[in-house]
């Protein structure tokens, strides 16, 4: 829906500038819409730019409804990772290293051999490598290893750069952004029936942004709309934290040259082609304490230790601590608000954001452009937050 552009007026308002926010906004930029991105805080402040920025679909879960839509994320991020550098200039390091998951237990091994046929039976090929042969790729994993399994198409990239070129593309293209916090939706006063018409949105110091549609997409902390809505965005907040391993100097050991995690453990080593290795993710439920802790440092590092060599003689360069957005059965909301005519929703991505990222952008980018998402998002509908609460 098009309305007149003022200063205070756009064709659709997006709440949140984290990676679903600013997708959004460079894709509806692509379709001719002229969108303005509000965010309270700083461009990719939440996790969006302190992820660990790996592109899988498969860290912690198997959701059928998810995994029908990484094909099409992938591609979507192929494409991002051409068009956005030659646009922006902004180079956010997309690389697809080779990925090990590794056994160091016989059940390990037959959940790696689990895992490989779901995946073939999705037409995602996996190479099963025996512990000699892994040991030969990578002199630096350790001898507790007795086999993997070898991924070629799960890259990594910088997610904060992502997100900042995605915004720049998108204010190419038109888009405006914004500062403030977002405190409610305008209606005005005429209802169609029972369905609420939005008319834009109010900020904390009492600025209205006017707009025919408005997304929101405010990470964990898109609960705070359900009071706006008088409707349920039962989404949570989860704290994350990674470790960073700067690599090793001269004579201390190989560079690690692959991705690695052990079946057995909940701790994955991702190789960046622009920052240093990202051991991850510790997780708990502590609001929005965005505290780093030395237990889970310490966690990390001794799950890490037991899968390379390298961990020993690796200088630790940071340790982030980051807020997943958790809903209540697990999957995103993603889709039009029940209720409402005009309101979006993208929220709860939980430790698939980065990956999921694209093709929630695309698709809401259609839906609010055209009526159409241009994907599968049925099972990922907002109505069945009208039944849940967290
Ligand atoms: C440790 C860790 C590692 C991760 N690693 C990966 C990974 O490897 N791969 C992957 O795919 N995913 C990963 N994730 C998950 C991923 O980072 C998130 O799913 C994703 O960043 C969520 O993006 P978002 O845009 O929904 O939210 P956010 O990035 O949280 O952005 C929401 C934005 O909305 C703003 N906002 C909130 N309220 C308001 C308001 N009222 N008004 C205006 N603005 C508002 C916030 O300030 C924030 O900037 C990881 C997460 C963590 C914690």
């Amino acid at each position: 829906m098009k309305v007149a552009m003022s200063p205070r007026s756009s064709d659709v308002v997006i709440v949140g500038g984290g990676i679903i926010g600013c997708l959004t906004a460079y894709y509806l930029t692509k379709r001719g819409l002229k969108p303005v991105v509000i965010e309270a805080d700083g461009i990719a402040s939440g996790a969006s730019g302190t992820s660990a920025g790996w592109l899988t679909p498969y860290s912690s879960t198997d959701d059928p409804a998810m995994l029908a839509l990484s094909p099409a994320t992938l591609r979507l991020h192929a494409e991002l990772a051409e068009t956005l550098p030659a646009l922006t200039g902004i180079d956010h390091g997309y690389e697809a290293f080779p990925y090990l998951r590794c056994a160091v237990t016989e059940g390990g091994v037959r959940e790696l051999r689990d895992f490989q046929s779901r995946r073939a039976s999705e037409g995602v090929a996996m190479e099963w490598m025996a512990g000699e042969d892994v040991h030969t790729l990578s002199p630096w994993i350790t001898a507790e290893v007795l086999g993997a399994l070898r991924s070629d198409n799960e890259p990594t990239l910088d997610s904060y750069r992502l997100t900042m070129s995605a915004l720049q593309a998108a204010e190419m293209g038109g888009a405006r952004m914004m500062s403030g916090k977002v405190v409610g939706l305008m209606t005005p006063s005429s209802r169609s029936g029972e369905t609420r018409v939005v008319s834009g949105v109010r900020l904390e110091d009492g600025t209205q942004v006017h707009g025919g549609s408005v997304l929101l997409t405010m990470g964990p902390w898109s609960g705070e709309a359900a009071s706006w809505l008088d409707y349920p965005v039962p989404v949570r907040p989860q704290r994350g934290q990674l470790v960073y391993l700067a690599p090793p100097g001269d004579g201390d050991g190989p560079e690690l040259a692959t991705g690695v995690t052990a079946i057995e453990h909940n701790c994955s080593m991702v190789r960046k082609r622009l920052s240093d290795t990202v051991v991850g993710a510790a997780s708990d439920f502590v609001g929005f304490d965005r505290s780093i802790t030395s237990s889970a440092r310490d966690e990390l590092l001794i799950d890490a230790a037991r899968l390379s060599k390298r961990v020993e003689t690796a200088h630790i360069s940071g340790q982030t601590a980051c807020l997943r957005p958790v809903s209540a059965d697990g999957r995103p909301y993603v889709g039009r608000v029940p209720g409402w005519d005009g309101v979006f929703l993208a929220a709860g991505h939980a430790g698939h954001g980065i990956h999921y990222g694209p093709v929630t952008a695309s698709a809401i980018a259609g839906l609010i452009a055209d009526g159409r998402s241009g994907y599968d998002i049925a099972a990922l509908d907002p109505a069945r937050a009208g039944a849940t609460t967290v």
